[in-house]
């Protein structure tokens, strides 16, 4: 497969509002269940034999009529996407819809979707926060033990640990082949455009994680047979877009000024746990410890540390070698906004450069993140970063 056609088939998917590689797989008889940000368990729904599907609103490209009489001005754009997506019949194909405990925000979508979509199962995931990890981890198996039950139901299937310890192990393999991505952006930025990492990993959202395993090896394999020669631009991390998604157009215009993005927390979800959950003893007591002990910081996630968060930023900056940090928020999204002043604290604390904005998923107008990306890019050039 050439890189052409790997960005070309993601970049269809992404474009595809519709679903229609979801309904293909819906009509050819698998059952496909969806779920909002940040973090899911989808080797629970792949276990039942279901496609997990990523629902992350319609970008720019759905004109929001309807959505918006559900909800006040003050808040972000996604909920109002998604249930524009709903009421136009092109979330028709999921059968279920997981809601984590990401913002009150997604907690209220997932009370409205039972009155808007009365015949779809729909489960609020009380994500553990904020408690003795071992009680954390008690509570958490308990719950993905219901998930499991009830999508089994759902799927038609008996509940078996033994296809969840599989599906364990695929995500475990899913989950490195996504942060091999990042190590190869994160060394050889000239070679890996933020904007086609995002479209392949994107294209994870809806394809079967077997088929994004192939998809991302093969995307891997022309990474590495890339000559492309690095360019004299910043080396930045992006950090508060981990649940609405900036446009592809932000993204580009980012690289476009003069910053190579070589970190950042798009799609966190696909990576939420940071190290291989066990395939062996209780599955779900093992998922549910990868996720009490190895989650990615993140605003959506409890800090025990009082510091920690100051941490954060510093932490990235070192690991991905990045001369500054750009802070980009949905507009109205409480977690990352009220992150923000703790994480620049910790940033400016480490001398880490930093400039902020707020974006929407339909922001149409690249104008004013070029002039502030490209002024900050330069200034680091003249007058250094770290
Ligand atoms: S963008 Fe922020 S406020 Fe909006 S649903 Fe996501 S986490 Fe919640």
């Amino acid at each position: 497969m050439s890189r052409e056609s790997i960005v070309k088939q993601a970049r269809e998917l992404y474009e595809d509002i519709n679903l229609a590689s979801v309904v293909a797989r819906v009509r050819a008889g698998q059952k496909a269940v969806g779920y909002l940000p940040v973090y899911a368990p989808r080797e629970v729904i792949h276990a039942c034999g279901m496609l997990p599907v990523g629902v992350h609103g319609g970008g720019d490209q759905v004109e929001i009529i309807r959505g918006d009489a559900y909800y006040q001005s003050y808040i972000c754009h996604l909920p109002r996407s998604v249930v524009e997506l709903a009421l136009s019949g092109r979330l028709d194909c999921l059968s279920g819809m997981l809601f984590p405990s990401t913002c009150d925000v997604i907690r209220n979508l997932s009370g409205a979707w039972q009155v808007l979509k009365p015949d779809t199962y729909v489960r609020y995931l009380d994500l553990p926060q904020g408690g003795a990890p071992e009680l954390m981890t008690e509570f958490w198996a308990e719950e993905l033990r219901v998930l499991h039950r009830d999508l089994a139901r759902l799927a038609g299937v008996e509940v078996s640990q033994d296809r969840l310890r599989d599906s364990i192990a695929l995500y475990n393999r899913v989950r490195e082949v996504v942060r091999a991505l990042y190590r190869a952006r994160r060394d050889h930025p000239e070679r890996v455009p933020s904007e086609e990492l995002y479209l392949v990993l994107r294209a994870g959202e809806v394809m079967p994680p077997e088929e994004f395993l192939e998809f991302g090896a093969a995307y891997l394999a022309e990474v590495a047979a890339s000559t492309a020669s690095p360019r004299d631009n910043s080396r930045v991390v992006v950090v508060g877009a981990f649940c609405e998604q900036p446009p592809l157009g932000l993204i580009k215009t980012l690289e476009r000024a003069g910053c190579y993005i070589v970190d950042d927390d798009f799609l966190v979800g696909n990576r939420t746990i940071t190290r291989p959950v066990a395939t062996e003893g209780d599955p779900y007591v093992a998922l549910s410890a990868a996720v009490v002990h190895h989650a990615v910081k993140c605003p959506v996630f409890y800090e025990p540390d009082p510091g920690g968060k100051k941490r954060v930023v510093p932490d990235l900056a070192r690991e991905a070698r990045a001369d500054g940090v750009i802070f980009a928020a949905p507009s109205f999204c409480d977690p990352a906004l009220l992150d923000r002043p703790m994480l620049r604290a910790g940033a400016e604390a480490a001398e880490v450069p930093c400039i902020a904005f707020k974006y929407s998923e339909n922001t149409g107008q690249f104008q004013q993140f070029r002039e502030q990306a490209g002024t900050f890019s330069d200034a680091i050039k003249l007058w250094g970063g770290r």
